[in-house]
């Protein structure tokens, strides 16, 4: 196990001056949608009484969780981690475009595209990744706000931050944790007014809606095709029969 990679985010808010230069570059970098994003820069306000006044942002976005709830609900196992890496991905071609995921998801990071139909997230810019270049946010980010990196290499870039840290939090989702890969240092990160939520897993229909009758319509559909098929070609094997 010692070669998988780990990959993660270490976010720094103390680092962050909302330029969202990141959004910017991960809406050109991956074609988001305009009215949608992968990446968030959340303003938590003025704190702090006057003159003794600060103003926290907070980035985020997937958080690559290493029991995500959004893999386990997926009918078409189109949402799968990757073993190599940890990396959540989309397999587009497997997409259903059921949504099943997005309520799911505890942090709220994914959406329906509606040029393509199919479920869409932070996807930590993996085809810049598999070249060695950093995710799109992460390479635009000014401040160094956010860092990517291998967690289980003690020589990374996000490792040494960990190391360095005054301090070190995730943010768990609501009456589970999903391990996130995400972790904020040198700031207290107020979870709920990120709005992250419990799981909102699939009721009973849905799966009946989604899973199960798709699946009785296709094995319907190939009895019938089967059916016609044996019966064309007996016909055409009896008039040939009768000609002779
Ligand atoms: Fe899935 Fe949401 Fe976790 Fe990302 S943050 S891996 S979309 S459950």
């Amino acid at each position: 196990m010692a070669n998988v990679k780990r990959y993660g985010f270490v976010i720094d808010p103390t680092r962050c001056i909302d330029c969202r230069a990141c959004l910017v570059a991960c809406r050109a970098e991956n074609n988001v949608p305009l009215d949608h994003t992968r990446i968030w820069v959340h303003d938590m306000g003025v704190q702090g009484t006057f003159p003794n006044l600060t103003q926290q942002f907070v980035p985020y976005n997937c958080m690559h969780c290493d029991a995500p709830p959004c893999v386990e609900v997926c009918p078409s196992q189109a949402t799968y981690k990757r073993p190599e890496d940890g990396i959540v991905v989309i397999d587009e071609q497997a997409c259903i475009g059921c949504g099943l995921c997005i309520p799911a998801c505890p942090y709220h990071a994914r959406f329906i595209n509606p040029e393509t139909g199919k479920a869409d997230k932070c996807n930590a810019c993996l085809q810049r990744v598999e070249q060695g270049e950093a995710p799109a946010c992460v390479a635009t980010c000014i401040g160094k706000a956010r860092l990517f990196g291998d967690l289980n290499d003690p020589n990374s870039e996000v490792s040494l931050a960990l190391r360095e840290a005054k301090s070190v939090t995730r943010l768990p989702a609501v009456g589970v944790d999903t391990g996130p890969n995400i972790y904020y240092i040198n700031a207290d990160v107020d979870a709920t007014a990120l709005g992250i939520t419990a799981p909102q897993m699939p009721a009973a229909d849905d799966f009946y809606k989604w899973v199960v009758l798709p699946g009785v319509l296709a094995a319907a559909g190939i009895t019938f095709l089967g059916q016609a098929l044996a019966f064309a070609r007996q016909l055409s094997k009896g008039e040939s029969e009768y000609e002779d």
